[in-house]
């Protein structure tokens, strides 16, 4: 039997709703429990895959295809569980299925209400595969009070209202702002935040207060007495050097105890924590640092490759260095010699992107990484351009490029090394692409396996020649012009397993570039740094010693 937590925020928004539930979620693995981590979205799109990485962050891509919240990322870099379709859903998708229904007649002529027909599909939503897990916990996004959350919260309150009492709890986060002339941490605002709660009929039983300064005990009680929980229930969250120092932090504040007598689980099976001991001691005790330059095109907002900038710090904690991480604007050098902005790093990383913008001074990174034997790593996007680049400059293809960019401008400028697939294979069935005009669901999305050649980099990298990792593309480099980048150095070192899409190419005289058609960041944990980026980050710190 599975019990379920929900967790909301008030006050205001990004305080860390995802965190606090991911770090619960560890901590409860801890205790030798199995959990499940979901999200319920208020937002009207779909699914995040049409919303731009500028305004969004990331689009966190599952094992089984979904385009995701990036609060999926921070779920299964904490627990290990790959995330699953079914993990999160946004208002859109529930408010197209009931929509859907409606047109199709199954309501039976009915007048379609949000009470009880988008409520109902929520809770059919919340009921579906838990009964392997010990603990489903449920973030609800944004803040209580915002119009489009209202029939989540209500599906939450009737969804443990239909459960037998004690099987569900309900966690809420707030903060408790600090008066800097009077000296004073303010409670009102989380007052307020709960009463917004309870007038929609949730009493939370967990209530954790993100604060910047220590909660005195006499505010603790405070709001103990006026938001109706017990004062350890009153968990304070204070700012964070990392944020993987947040299980052992929410332990020592009592969160998970708390979480469990709310439960009135006892006695409590003692938490096994060297794993976030050694995660913990990995962060604080590094030797120097290796500076990395990310040249992408959505700078301004780190969050667009959130799960990369993670994976690189996995990997400075595998080898024990800080990664410095700088953002370059490929766009800057589009037009100009790329030197100048990429002097002085240990190693560049170019990330996936979509359409032309910025990708010549992408192709210039690639360029110079390989000139200067500086360890490159591209991905997705990234290992096109890398592609691009050996047939403009190595191959002698002077056109070369990708339909991407052709197919924006409705132009031919460019012979297509990069091409765009209408029809693969994923294990053993095939896949047609959907309608091109839709942006929606048109990619080739989740997890696929690659063979790697024996002997290569890659294959003595992740130490095997049989790897699954996940996809999130349009086009792919066509295989036509194999044989002539290897005869100049490129060598496809991984491909489908029907030997028709190339997975990733290195070079072969170089040392350290590789670029790979997937997201292997997508996969990289802090206790267990995927291994492109522990063996990038190793070449870096190389690299820093020569310089
Ligand atoms: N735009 C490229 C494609 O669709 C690369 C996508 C990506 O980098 N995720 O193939």
């Amino acid at each position: 039997m599975a019990r379920y937590i929900f967790i909301t925020g008030g006050v205001v928004s990004s305080l860390g709703k995802g965190l606090a539930s991911a770090a619960l979620g560890a901590l409860l693995q801890a205790r030798g429990y199995t959990v499940r981590l979901r999200k319920l979205d208020p937002y009207l799109n779909v699914d995040p895959g049409t919303m731009s990485p500028f305004e969004h962050g990331e689009v966190f891509v599952t094992d089984d295809g979904a385009e995701t919240d990036l609060d999926l990322g921070h779920y299964e870099r904490f627990t290990g569980v790959a995330a699953r379709k079914t993990d999160s859903i946004s208002s859109g998708r529930v408010y197209s299925t009931v929509l859907d229904k409606e047109r199709r007649g199954d309501y039976l002529g009915k007048t379609i209400q949000v009470i009880p027909h988008v409520t109902n599909e929520i809770k059919d939503f919340l009921k579906i595969g838990n009964d392997e897990v010990d603990f489903m916990l449920c973030e609800i996004g944004g803040t209580v009070g915002d119009i489009e959350g209202l029939p989540f919260f209500e599906a939450i309150r009737q969804f443990s209202h239909d459960k037998p009492r004690g099987e569900c709890i309900f966690m809420h986060l707030t903060l408790l702002p600090y008066l800097a002339a009077s000296g004073e941490l303010k409670t009102k605002p989380t007052q307020h935040s709960v009463k917004e709660l309870q007038s929609i009929g949730i009493a939370p039983d967990i209530l954790v207060c993100r604060s910047e300064h220590p909660i005195p005990d006499k505010e603790r009680e405070k709001i103990a007495l006026f938001c109706n929980v017990r004062k350890e229930s009153v968990v304070a969250a204070y700012d964070l050097k990392s944020i993987y120092e947040a299980p052992l932090a929410y332990h020592a504040q009592g969160l998970d105890q708390a979480v469990l007598d709310a439960f009135g689980i006892s006695p409590a099976p003692a938490p096994k924590l060297d794993m976030w001991h050694d995660v913990y001691d990995r962060i604080h005790n590094y030797d120097g640092d290796v500076k990395v330059a990310i040249v992408g095109k959505y700078t301004q907002l780190e969050d667009a490759y959130k799960s990369i900038a993670e994976a690189l710090t996995h990997g400075g904690m595998a080898n024990r260095v800080k990664v410095k991480i700088e953002w370059v604007d490929a766009e800057l050098f589009d037009r100009e010699d790329a030197a100048p902005y990429l002097e002085g790093y240990h190693a560049i990383l170019v990330p996936g992107g979509f359409g032309e913008r910025g990708t010549e001074g992408k192709i210039k990174a690639a360029q110079f990484a390989r000139e200067k034997n500086i360890p490159y790593l591209g991905i997705c996007l990234g290992m096109q351009m890398a592609v691009i680049e050996a047939a403009r400059n190595v191959a002698g293809i002077a056109t070369a490029g990708s339909e991407e960019f052709d197919h924006e401008t409705g132009s031919k400028r460019f012979e297509p090394v990069v091409y765009h697939l209408k029809e693969w294979v994923q294990g053993n069935h095939k896949v047609a692409r959907k309608t091109d005009d839709d942006k929606g669901g048109t990619m080739r999305l989740g997890a696929y396996n690659a063979t790697l050649t024996a002997g290569s980099k890659v294959a003595e990298v992740y130490g095997t020649t049989q790897i699954e990792e996940r996809h999130r593309h349009r086009y792919e480099v066509d295989t036509k012009y194999r044989e002539q980048l290897e005869k100049v150095g490129l060598c496809f070192s991984g491909m489908s397993p029907d030997g028709k899409l190339p997975e990733i190419v290195e070079w072969k005289d170089h040392p350290w570039f590789i670029g790979v058609q997937y997201h292997p960041e997508l996969k990289s944990k802090p206790f267990a740094p995927h291994p492109l980026f522990a063996d990038f980050v190793r070449a870096a710190v190389e690299n820093s010693r020569l310089v």
